[in-house]
């Protein structure tokens, strides 16, 4: 793997392939941010970018314990990190996926949402006696970019069977939850802990692990939040007044949070028609959230001298041969922007890598690792409070 300064550095080397850009400085400084800052334990969502050098990233910077939701992330994190804490959060898993992670990579945390799955999980372990069982609800996503309020979760008044089922089988008793990706309002979380006091008095039951999952946002265009302290202590609040004993803990599962100001990519400018821009990657590379859900990312022109042009709104086409292949925008660069241009677009550490493929003979593999700053950071500003008190000192 290569190294560089920075982006612009990079392109005096003229890529013809896009590239991806890393910088493990950013995701080590947002896994001490959680593992400093939030008020419980941080599990790492594997999902949102399970590249192995992120996940050792992590686990130096403290996040010692890995949301895995398939047994192909079991494996992997495995392999990655022997020592790691693995939880397998999914609440529908195949039996055999559940016995090869319990007997065979030392997992003993299992989410679920139903009667069904409660009996795999036994089943499985053969009746295993060290379980933590989490209990998922399901909750509002109102709050958040991408809705995960539908397809998982018990819902709201049918939660007592299963805890009172679950509790008479498990080690130690969790309840779950996940407020949709990218929550742009700490009351999200708010008001899922209402839900979580509710469903411990109606099943009168203890509760020893309270888990308030992912959706922790990051920053993108017209997509700013409020700080990360304020969601933090929002949770920590609700935690506090709920009707369970001292020694319950508080988790987390952050996957964007963590993870999306670890990569960017590099890409050229292949033609222009107007206003659009025909891209080297898209849709079915690091571009899907761009196409399919319309996000926004940060783009900036990679050329020097810098363009002094006014700025204008752009859409782009990525490589393939279909219309789907196209990410509307509307992406600011200077008006001058022209063929065999190369445009960095950021923040796309989370759910960008990841879910990359190979269609139409488009995509590439080649990553290299910068230092400099992310085009955006929610943990700048944190630092800079910490060298300024240290100044003070
Ligand atoms: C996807 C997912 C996460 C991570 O969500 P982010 O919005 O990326 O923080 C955490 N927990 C579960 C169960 C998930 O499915």
């Amino acid at each position: 793997m290569h190294k560089h300064h920075s982006a612009l550095g990079l392109v005096a080397s003229r890529p013809v392939q896009p590239v991806t850009l890393i910088r493990p400085h950013a995701a080590a400084r947002a896994a001490r941010y959680f593992v400093e800052k939030f008020p419980g334990r941080s599990l790492y969502a594997v999902k949102a970018n399970p590249s192995p050098a992120l996940i050792r990233t992590l686990w130096e910077s403290g996040i010692t314990h890995y949301d895995v939701a398939s047994i192909a992330e079991v494996r992997l994190v495995r392999r990655t990190l022997p020592q790691a804490t693995l939880c397998f959060m999914h609440p529908v898993k195949a039996e055999e996926a559940i016995a090869e992670a319990y007997f065979k990579h030392g997992v003993k945390t299992f989410s679920l949402d139903s009667i069904e799955e409660l009996d795999k999980i036994v089943r499985a372990t053969r009746s295993a006696s060290d379980l933590t069982l989490c209990v998922r609800l399901r909750v509002s996503s109102e709050h958040s970019k991408l809705s995960l309020a539908s397809k998982f979760g018990v819902a709201p008044g049918e939660s007592k069977e299963l805890l009172f089922r679950a509790r008479q089988v498990a080690d130690a008793l969790g309840i779950c939850f996940h407020v949709g990706s990218q929550a742009m309002t700490p009351e999200a979380y708010g008001n899922a802990m209402e839900r979580v006091r509710q469903a411990i008095v109606e099943a009168a039951v203890t509760v020893d692990v309270v888990d308030v999952g992912g959706g922790f946002p990051s920053t993108y265009p017209g997509m700013e939040p409020p700080p990360l302290e304020a969601y933090f202590e929002t949770i920590h609040r609700a935690f506090e007044s709920l009707p369970i004993s001292y020694s319950a803990e508080l988790w987390a599962e952050p996957g964007r949070a963590l993870c999306a100001e670890y990569s960017s990519i590099i890409v050229r400018v292949e033609r222009r028609r107007g206003d659009e821009l025909y891209i080297n990657d898209g849709a079915y590379g690091a571009l899907f959230d761009a196409a399919h859900i319309g996000w926004r990312f940060p783009v900036t022109l990679l050329r020097e001298p810098e363009s002094n042009a006014r700025e204008m709104a752009f859409s782009f086409y990525g490589p393939t041969c279909d219309d789907l292949d196209h990410m509307t925008g509307p992406f600011l660069l200077p008006a001058d922007v022209q063929v065999g241009d190369y445009l960095e677009i950021g923040m796309l550490g989370a759910y960008g890598s990841a879910m990359r493929t190979a269609f139409n003979g488009f995509g590439s593999d080649e990553t290299v690792t910068v230092d400099d700053e992310p085009m955006a950071s929610l943990y700048t500003h944190v630092e800079r409070e910490v060298a300024s008190n240290v100044v003070k000192l």
